[in-house]
C-alpha cells in the first residue's frame, strides 16, 4: 500500500500509548486494533503487505476522527489525518465497507447524505428573498437542510439580518466522502462556484463537519466562520433576554480540537443564562460518537461513545447545548433526547 506521507508518521509512533487510554472507541472495545496505536500499527503492515481485509477495515473506519490521540501525542503526530489517508488508499482499492459504498452512492447521486430528493431550501418559505448578493453566505449543511429545517430557519433569520445570504444549489459539502476516503472535488467546485456568485467574502456554516471541510479542504478563497464565532462578535446586537436556564456544553470535535473554537459558544452561553460545564471540556471533550463515518458504520458502538458522553452532563443541567447536527443527532439518540439542543435554539428562545 502507497502510505508514502505517512510512513514517517508511523515511524514517529514510539508506541507509548498515551493515546490508547483515551481513544473512546477503545473505551468501548476493548480490543487493540480499535485504538489509536493498534491503528498505527495496522497502517505500519498494510505498508509491508498486509493484505485490507474486513478486520483491518473496520480497525481503521472505527476512528471517529476526534482527535483526542492528537491531542495528547508526545510525538506530535496527528493519527486521524493518518487514517484518513489510510481509508484514501483503501478506497483508491477499491476496499471499504457496505455502508460507506452506500454512503457515496447516496452522496454521488443525490448532492446530499441522506439521498433526499426533496428540494434543499424547503426550510425557507420566502424563496424570493434571499438576494443574489451578499457579503455572507449561510452554508447549511446536509443535516439542517434535512432533518433539522427548523435551526436551519432560525440560523439564517438571524444570520439574514447581518447580510448573509443562502445558495441557491448547495451541495453536501464532501466532508462525510472526505473522512471516510472517497474524493469530493465535484462537490468543493460546485459551492466555490455558486459561493463565488454571491460576491461574499465570509461563509457561515453551523455544522463542525462543514466548517473543518470548508476551512481546510476547500481554497483558501473566503473567510469561513462558525456560528458561534459570529454569533459571538454580535451579541451585543442580537438584544437577549436574560434566561432562568442552567445548561451545559458539548464541544463538537471539529468545533473543538480540531479548529480551537472553545470561548466564542461558551461566551454566547453566558449571554443568556448559566453554563456548567461537562466533566470533561475543552481540548479534552469526551467525543459525541458520531464523527468519522461510525455512527453510518458501527450505529451501536456509535450511541454507546454518546451514551457515556451524556452521563458527563451536570445531572441539573436544563439543557445540553451544543453547535453541531451530528453531533445533536448522535446524542438525541444516545439517550439525551429534546434536552439537546443548537446553541442557535437556545439563542432564539432569548430573543425578544
Ligand atoms: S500517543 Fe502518539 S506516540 Fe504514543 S502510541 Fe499514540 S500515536 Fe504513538
Ligand atoms: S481520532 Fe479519536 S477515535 Fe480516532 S484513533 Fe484518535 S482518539 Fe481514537
Amino acid at each position: 500500500m502507497n502510505l508514502d506521507r505517512t510512513i514517517k508518521s508511523i515511524n514517529q509512533c514510539v508506541r507509548c500509548g498515551s493515546c490508547r487510554a483515551l481513544c473512546p472507541v477503545f473505551e468501548q472495545s476493548g480490543w487493540e486494533s480499535a485504538n489509536t496505536r493498534g491503528r498505527i500499527m495496522i497502517m505500519k503492515g498494510l505498508t509491508c503487505g498486509l493484505l485490507p481485509d474486513s478486520q483491518v477495515l473496520d480497525s481503521l473506519n472505527s476512528c471517529t476522527t476526534c482527535g483526542l490521540c492528537t491531542e495528547n501525542c508526545p510525538a506530535g503526530i496527528n493519527p486521524p489525518e493518518m487514517i484518513e489517508s489510510a481509508r484514501r488508499e483503501l478506497v483508491l482499492q477499491g476496499k471499504m465497507t457496505a455502508q460507506e459504498a452506500d454512503l457515496s452512492k447516496n452522496i454521488f447521486a443525490s448532492g446530499n447524505t441522506f439521498a433526499d430528493s426533496r428540494d434543499r431550501l424547503s426550510w425557507l418559505k420566502e424563496r424570493s428573498l434571499p438576494p443574489k448578493k451578499a457579503d455572507y453566505v449561510y452554508f447549511v449543511g446536509c443535516m439542517n437542510s434535512y432533518r433539522y429545517t427548523d435551526t436551519a430557519a432560525r440560523t439564517f433569520s438571524i444570520l439574514r439580518r447581518f447580510g448573509a445570504t443562502v445558495l441557491p444549489d448547495e451541495q453536501c459539502c464532501g466532508s462525510p466522502l472526505l473522512r471516510t476516503g472517497f474524493d469530493a472535488q465535484r462537490f468543493m467546485d460546485e459551492n466555490c462556484r455558486q459561493i463565488e456568485d454571491t460576491g461574499a467574502q465570509t461563509v457561515i456554516t453551523g455544522c463542525a463537519g462543514c466548517y473543518t471541510t470548508l476551512k481546510k479542504n476547500y481554497p483558501r478563497n473566503f473567510h469561513v466562520q462558525s456560528v458561534p464565532e459570529f454569533l459571538a462578535e454580535r451579541v451585543s446586537e442580537l438584544d437577549l433576554l436574560p434566561l432562568d436556564l442552567t445548561v451545559t456544553y458539548h464541544d463538537p470535535c471539529h468545533l473543538g480540537r480540531h479548529n480551537k473554537v472553545y470561548e466564542q459558544p461558551r461566551q454566547v452561553i453566558e449571554a443568556i443564562c448559566r453554563l456548567k460545564e461537562m466533566q470533561t471540556n475543552r481540548k479534552d471533550a469526551r467525543c459525541c460518537g458520531g464523527g468519522g463515518g461510525v455512527r453510518a458504520g458501527y450505529r451501536d458502538l456509535s450511541l454507546q461513545m454518546a451514551r457515556r458522553r451524556l452521563n458527563e452532563a451536570p445531572k441539573d443541567a436544563d439543557f445540553i447545548v451544543t453547535a453541531c447536527p451530528l453531533c445533536i443527532r448522535n446524542l438525541r439518540d444516545g439517550g439525551g433526547g429534546a434536552k439537546v439542543i443548537d446553541l442557535v435554539d437556545l439563542v432564539a428562545m432569548a430573543m425578544r
